[in-house]
């Protein structure tokens, strides 16, 4: 009986992986369309179905949005080179977009990459 309770781990196991991959896949495609955050990873994962239905019925946003947000990042990165004390005194610095996060935090507030 003890193999078929480790078959149930495992089959569990497989489900969130995949479920992490489709929460991954559906991110991207947010961000395609010009949204961008973890909030659409988490929709994707609380949700399951329905934040898949959210994301694929949101307006593409990309044409203004996605020059917004890169103007944006630069702008941080330059104050962030200015005062580079700043992350070690308020928190974790996002490797990917230069964002001061505070240490509470697991992912970026502002693009979604985790620490
Ligand atoms: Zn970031």
């Amino acid at each position: 009986m003890k193999n078929i309770e480790w078959l149930y781990g495992i089959a569990l196991i497989i489900v969130l992986i995949i479920q992490i991959v489709f929460c991954f896949a559906f991110k991207r495609c947010a961000e395609g369309k010009g949204y961008y955050g973890a909030k659409y990873f988490w929709l994707c994962f609380f949700f399951g179905i329905y934040g898949f239905l959210y994301i694929a019925a949101l307006p593409d946003n990309s044409s203004g949005n996605y020059q917004n947000y890169h103007r944006i990042s630069s702008s941080k990165l330059e104050t962030m080179v200015n005062d580079d004390n700043t992350s070690k005194n308020n928190g974790w610095r996002c490797k990917k977009c230069g964002k001061i996060n505070s240490f509470s935090s697991v992912c970026c507030k502002d693009c979604g990459e985790y620490k």
